[in-house]
């Protein structure tokens, strides 16, 4: 990744892509003192942008640090690093992270930076395994009670289990894996969000120790909008046999559909497909005059 070609935004300018270098004593590295966003532009335009950009403020708020620039001025960013990067469907990774000028646990007077990467990263999944359905497997971390660690941020820290978790899946031939909770209740995948399907209706788990993300929200509408009913519930282990479809939701993976959770199967039935259309067709920008 250092390799790629082009610009990073870098704490106000625009750097060359390998010179948007950090030290090796940043307090981001040592103690996880970093929040980050994920958004992806579509026909030349970031879809929520601000929205992302609102939860990368609060991200940070909630790390106990105020990021330096405003919503406006990181949605401009972002907006201008798209088009000199020259791309209209990209990834576009914002973060935010506290200096190297101090050192040890307490880092209250560092500076905090921010930094913007748009790269492109066409499909999470691979695409020929989406619409057949990809396979989880199921994770040996629990996501954490939000009284142990701050779940509401999009904060780099908790990413930790959810790395060790996918890197155990893809050793075990999986393409994910689902987190269950603390209490033993089923969360999301490593970086989406999860839904089922039972009886033409679409449950969901309630977003209490995790993100509740953007996608999953749109989808949400999107559902509400074709007339499905949408139950947010807990939701646990031992029913994942009495659920038809399963599908994932997130930035990154948009909607992809489920075929199996360790032992459990699931068919790509109507309700994922409708579904992964109307993302499709949500995220395009949207014409003026059609509005
Ligand atoms: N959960 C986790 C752990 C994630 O990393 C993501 C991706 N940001 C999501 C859920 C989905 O969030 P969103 O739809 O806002 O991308």
């Amino acid at each position: 990744f250092d390799q790629l070609e082009g610009e990073i935004w870098f704490n106000g300018a625009f750097v060359p892509w390998k010179d948007a270098k950090i030290h090796v004593l940043t307090h981001g590295l040592h103690y996880a003192s970093a929040v980050f966003e994920g958004e992806r532009a579509y026909g030349g335009e970031i879809f929520k942008l601000t929205e992302h950009t609102e939860r990368l403020h609060t991200s940070g708020e909630i790390l106990g640090f105020k990021i330096p620039y405003s919503v406006a001025e990181i949605d401009q960013a972002c907006t201008e690093l798209l088009k000199r990067q020259g791309f209209t469907d990209a990834y576009v990774r914002p973060i935010a992270w506290r200096g190297s000028e101090m050192m040890g646990v307490s880092a209250q007077q560092s500076r905090i930076n921010l930094a913007i990467a748009i790269w492109q990263w066409p499909s999470y999944f691979k695409p020929e395994e989406r619409m057949k359905g990809i396979r989880l497997d199921i994770a040996e971390y629990r996501r954490p009670d939000p009284r142990t660690a701050p779940s509401r941020s999009k904060a780099a820290g908790l990413y930790m289990i959810c790395t060790l978790s996918k890197h155990r899946a893809e050793e075990r031939g999986y393409a994910d894996a689902l987190m269950l909770d603390w209490r033993d209740q089923v969360a999301e995948a490593t970086g989406a969000n999860v839904f089922f399907v039972k009886d033409g209706k679409i449950h969901t788990p309630t977003p209490d120790c995790f993100l509740d993300g953007i996608t999953r929200r749109t989808v949400i509408d999107l559902a509400k909008r074709r007339g499905y009913e949408v139950i947010e519930r807990a939701i646990m282990p031992d029913e994942l046999d009495s659920f038809e479809q399963c599908f994932l939701t997130g930035t990154a993976a948009e909607v992809t559909p489920v075929s199996e959770i360790g032992p459990h199967s699931f068919t790509v039935g109507e309700i994922a497909r409708n579904l992964v259309n109307d993302y499709m067709a949500e995220v395009q920008p949207k014409q003026a005059a059609a509005e």
